[in-house]
């Protein structure tokens, strides 16, 4: 039996003409496989306007959400009548769409209600989830009309979670057993299932998010759950690139990618997949693949269980980051503590990457700042951590500033002879702030400024294209 789970992004739903595009890819690949199931993004920008949407509610500006409410509505609907259904399907589709921006508006009015205490995680949880359900919809009734068996299924029934709204964790067990009992026998009945991607439930089904970005966690746990051959995530970029493309000119895609250097590439801020995806595909040997939806034709990229290394780096990134110093040794534990007070704080959010270096007479630690937090996150944080450590601080100072991490990235960049010694090569005399080789031996991130940041990223490009 052959399985491909297959993660559209908000990119390819978003449009009649990537709808359409979709379309051609899941008519094709249905007929190649034994079992197809598909899991889908909220519309391109309905999760930033809902979560916009839910901060309006949180003031009592119930002209404001509705506003924004009244055009996801015009844009759905316009979306369902581009699909050429029949009266009584497009009638029917209508009606469930209203009825989840029903529910949408009741959502914003349960905050409006409790517009005293901050927007709870788990009330702006309930209102977002609200993006996945409405795509799903509109999904599954454009694959029936075309002759496909396929059903929307909204995955707070299937994939169980802790209750960390916003950033909740699959619980694998209880999300097998839904699989096992809701989902496996639909596609034993040559059911196509379309799951909203990024939600869940908790066991006691309050709606959850897994974070920004999350449909592609969702479809590595169902690939997991159902035991599939392959995952494909459709979006609208060639592959995983050598470089962010924009950053630089002759970035190129990547062929194949090991899934350890996929997931430090996920970590160190190619924001192409979820960085919590990887692992689960990794421990079950679950191939991904990476695709455009427009380009079907292209190979895109394959992340996989390869064997041995190419001996190459593969990969640059750059992520923004906060670095403190000091001129003294001492312990780390209680400055990072303090860096995540803050960040949580001012921006809402953690650090999972932190880069420390000792000597016996200085401390510096780097923690990045994920690029979710948005652009104004970095320089809000250093002027934070610099009023309170300049305030109650102990002497000597903590040293605040505003770095850049960049990352090459390739299996082997810690054995290989002389690979890491090319990288620091062509850097010249830039200084750098702290180097550290990451986990699984296929990352180096270099802290340098953030004006050296742009010249060290396509100095490395280089090595990488040339290597
Ligand atoms: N719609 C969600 C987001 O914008 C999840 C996703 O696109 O994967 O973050
Ligand atoms: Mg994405």
């Amino acid at each position: 039996m052959t399985t491909l789970v297959m993660k559209f992004g908000g990119a390819s739903v978003g449009t009649t003409a990537a709808l359409s595009q979709m379309l051609g890819i899941v008519l094709y690949e249905a007929a190649q496989w034994d079992h197809v199931v598909l899991v889908v993004s909220a519309l391109d920008g309905v999760t930033d306007a809902l979560i916009d949407a839910a901060h309006l509610a949180q003031f009592g500006n119930e002209r404001g959400y509705r506003r924004i409410a009244a055009n996801l509505r015009a844009r759905h609907l316009a979306l369902a009548e581009g699909l050429q259904l029949g009266k009584t399907e497009l009638a029917a589709l209508q009606a469930d769409l209203d009825k989840l921006l029903f529910d949408l508006l009741s959502a914003f009015q349960r905050i409006t209600q409790k517009n005293r205490d901050a927007l709870s995680a788990e009330n702006l949880d309930a209102a977002v989830s609200m993006g996945e359900r409405l795509a799903a919809l509109i999904v599954a009734v454009l694959l029936r009309q075309h002759g496909l068996r396929a059903v929307a299924i909204d995955a707070a029934d299937i994939i169980i979670t802790d209750a960390n709204f916003g950033a909740a964790t699959p619980n694998l067990t209880l999300t097998q057993e839904r699989i096992d009992r809701d989902l496996r026998p639909m596609l034993e009945r040559n059911i196509l299932p379309v799951l909203t991607g990024f939600i869940g439930a908790t066991p006691t089904h309050k709606p959850t998010t897994l974070g920004r970005g999350g449909s592609d966690y969702s479809a590595s746990i169902l690939a997991v759950g159902t035991k599939a051959t392959e995952v494909w995530v459709w979006s609208d970029v060639d592959g995983i690139m050598s470089a962010d493309p924009h950053e630089v000119l002759d970035a190129r895609v990547i062929g194949e990618l090991s899934y350890n250097e996929m997931a430090e590439l996920a970590h160190f801020g190619a924001r192409i997949l979820h960085a919590r995806m990887v692992a689960p595909l990794r421990q079950h040997q679950i191939p991904l693949r990476v695709k455009n939806v427009y380009k079907p034709q292209l190979a895109g990229t394959l992340i996989h269980a390869k064997t041995g290394s190419d001996n190459q780096i593969k990969s640059v990134t750059q992520i923004a980051g906060v670095a403190l110093a000091i001129d003294r040794s001492g312990p780390y534990g209680e400055i990072a503590n303090l860096v995540d007070q803050h960040m949580q704080r001012e921006i809402g959010t953690s650090s999972d990457v932190m880069i420390a270096a000792q000597s016996a007479q200085r401390t510096f630690i780097t923690c990045v700042v994920p690029a979710s937090a948005g652009p104004d996150a970095v320089s809000a944080l250093v002027e934070s951590l610099g009023r309170e450590l300049n305030t109650t601080g102990p002497s000597p100072r903590w040293h605040v500033q505003q770095v850049s991490i960049v990352t090459a990235i390739g299996d082997g960049i810690n054995s290989v002879p002389r690979l890491a010694a090319k990288l620091f090569a062509a850097l010249g005399d830039i200084p750098i702030l702290a180097a550290s080789f990451g986990a699984g031996g296929c990352s180096l991130s270099l802290v340098v400024s953030q004006a050296e940041a742009d010249t060290v990223l396509r100095e490395i490009h280089k090595v990488a294209i040339s290597s």
